[in-house]
Formats: structure tokens, C-alpha cells, sequence
């Protein structure tokens, strides 16, 4: 069964009477069906207007789960969503932003998935609506773990919330592939920094993924980035303790020792682009 709805109480209430899989863009889902038939029902959510486009509103920005990553490149967000418009552009090529939507990347929990670490790094939270209300989760909270996540099974993600607190702050993405374009990540890297008036940084954040099950924020090197001379740079800092929140693995792409070779030059680069010219050392 093929269904179409055009509200997300149309799309909750056939979740839950017949249950069924959900197809945004379908660039993850039909991919992962390979030759096989289609089994159940299918919810195409793609023709819900309230899931659709950007708001900013005074204290978050709030993207609709069907937002497209040609959207997010597209859109007038302030710099702090720099590193999520380059993770945007490098999703694949032009056919596959088009389709895309931010909202399934993070529902397919894949731990190579691009848009997670610019979104961890802007502390973004989840909005999932189903039977029982809608609910609020933070991005962490949401990936379980390779493709497992905290939805339910009468929910859908309508929105990806950011709080608007920190978007002055500079953020870049930087992806390691086998090649330049259409490749999936062996590293990738989303770093975002905020400077003071005498260039010591006062706000940073690291994300890394495809180094763990789940991509994850580099809290210990966040802290000791605080307070230091970004002119003095910032490469140097990064010590190999800040590095064991991750846990990457051998595999066809890389091993786990050029994972973790790889993601500390990432590191040094992604914060070292964050700097504006006068600052570099
Ligand atoms: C050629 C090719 C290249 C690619 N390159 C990259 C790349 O470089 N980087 C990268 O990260 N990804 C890449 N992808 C994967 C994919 O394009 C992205 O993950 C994309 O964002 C998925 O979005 P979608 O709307 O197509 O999701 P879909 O395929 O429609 O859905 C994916 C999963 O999420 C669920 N889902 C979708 N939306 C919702 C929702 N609102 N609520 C609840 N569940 C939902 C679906 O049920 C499904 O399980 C590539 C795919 C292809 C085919």
C-alpha cells in the first residue's frame, strides 16, 4: 500500500492504524531495498506542506523534516550554519541534494551520515510528533546507535530546532573521502568557534563522525580550546586524550588507526579555518 497524506495527522494517525515505512526523499530508502518487492505499507511524506522550509524565529532556527539539502544551501542562515551548508554540498552531487532531506539522513542513522556532525555542533534538537504529542529530543539523544533510533513507531520527525544562541559563531565541515565527490566519509569533521574581543576563544565545538557507531562532540578538547590565543594557533592543543570519545573501526574504506590519524589532522584544520585571516598565526 502506497500512501500520500498531506498533513502530519493524516501521515500519525496511518502510522499508527496500519504502521508502515516512511519515504522522504527515498535516496537512503530505495537504495537499502535493493531488488527486493516492497513489503507493508509505505508513507510518502514528501507532499506535507508543514514540513517543508526554514523559520527563524527569535530564539531558534526550526527546519521542516522535508527540507532538502539544495534548501540548505540555498538559505539565508547566519554563519554559524556554514559547516551544515558545506556537509549540504557535499551530500552526494546535485541530484541526490535535490531529493535528500535533512530529516532522513539523521532517521537513517548511518554513522557516515554528513549532516550529523555540523548538527551536533550547533546543538541541535529533534522534533518528533506521533499519537501521544509531540516531543523534543536533543540530536545525541536521538541516534542510537548504526542505523537505531529513538523514534517511535508511530512517529514521524517534523523538525530539526538549532537555538539561535551561538550562529555568529564561525563553523567549517571538513570531509575526508577516497575521492573529492560522491564518496561516503572515512572522517568528517565539523568544527565552530567563537572569538572575544582580545581573539581568545570563548565558544568551541567539535563533532566528528564516521570515527564511532554514533558521530560525537569532542567535550574534553572543547574545554581546553576555551580561553586560548587563537593567533598562537589552535592545532597544537589538540591532545591525543580528546580523541578517546572515539572508537572508529577497520573497514573497506580505512582502518582505524588512519581513522584516528585522520581525524586529528581534520581537527587541526576544521579549527584553523574557523579562525578569520588576521588571527592565523
Ligand atoms: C548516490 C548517493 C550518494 C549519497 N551521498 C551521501 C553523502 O555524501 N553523505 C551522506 O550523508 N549521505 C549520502 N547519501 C545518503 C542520502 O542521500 C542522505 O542520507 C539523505 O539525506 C537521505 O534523505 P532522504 O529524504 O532521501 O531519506 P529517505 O531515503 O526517504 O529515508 C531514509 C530513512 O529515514 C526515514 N525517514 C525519512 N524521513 C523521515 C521523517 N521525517 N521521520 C521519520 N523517519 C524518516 C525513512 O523511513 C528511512 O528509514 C547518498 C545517497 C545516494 C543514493
Amino acid at each position: 500500500m502506497y500512501l500520500r497524506p498531506t498533513t502530519i495527522d493524516e501521515a500519525i494517525d496511518a502510522l499508527a492504524n496500519q504502521g508502515g515505512r516512511i519515504l522522504a526523499g527515498g535516496t537512503d530508502f530505495f537504495p537499502a531495498q535493493g531488488e527486493q518487492p516492497i513489503a507493508g505499507a509505505v508513507l510518502d511524506i514528501s507532499a506535507i506542506g508543514a514540513l517543508k522550509g526554514i523559520a527563524i524565529g527569535p530564539d531558534e532556527i526550526r527546519i521542516g523534516a522535508c527540507t532538502t539539502w539544495s534548501e540548505i544551501v540555498a538559505a539565508d542562515l547566519p554563519p554559524a550554519f556554514d559547516a551544515l551548508k558545506a556537509a549540504a554540498r557535499d551530500v552526494g552531487g546535485w541530484q541526490i541534494q535535490n531529493l535528500g532531506t535533512v530529516a532522513g539522513n539523521l532517521c537513517n542513522a548511518s554513522p557516515a551520515a554528513d549532516g550529523v556532525p555540523p548538527l551536533l555542533a550547533l546543538d541541535a534538537a529533534v522534533e518528533l510528533a506521533g499519537r501521544a504529542g509531540t516531543r523534543l529530543l536533543p540530536l545525541d539523544q536521538f541516534i542510537l546507535g548504526p542505523r537505531r533510533t529513538a523514534l517511535g513507531p508511530d512517529e514521524i520527525m517534523v523538525a530539526i530546532r538549532v537555538p539561535r544562541r551561538f550562529e555568529q559563531a564561525r563553523s567549517r565541515f571538513v570531509k575526508l573521502g577516497a575521492r573529492r565527490y560522491l564518496v561516503i566519509s572515512i572522517v568528517m569533521v565539523a568544527a565552530h568557534l567563537a572569538l572575544d574581543e582580545h581573539g581568545r576563544v570563548a565558544d568551541a565545538r567539535v563533532a566528528v563522525g564516521s570515527c564511532s557507531a554514533v558521530a560525537c562532540r569532542l567535550r574534553a578538547l572543547e574545554a581546553a580550546l576555551v580561553g586560548a590565543d587563537a593567533g598562537a594557533g589552535l592545532a597544537r592543543l589538540i591532545l591525543p586524550e580528546h580523541l578517546h570519545p572515539l572508537r572508529p573501526i577497520d573497514d573497506v574504506r580505512a582502518t582505524a588507526l588512519y581513522r584516528l590519524d585522520a581525524a586529528r589532522t581534520l581537527i587541526g584544520r576544521a579549527l584553523e579555518a574557523c579562525l578569520p585571516e588576521t588571527t592565523h598565526a
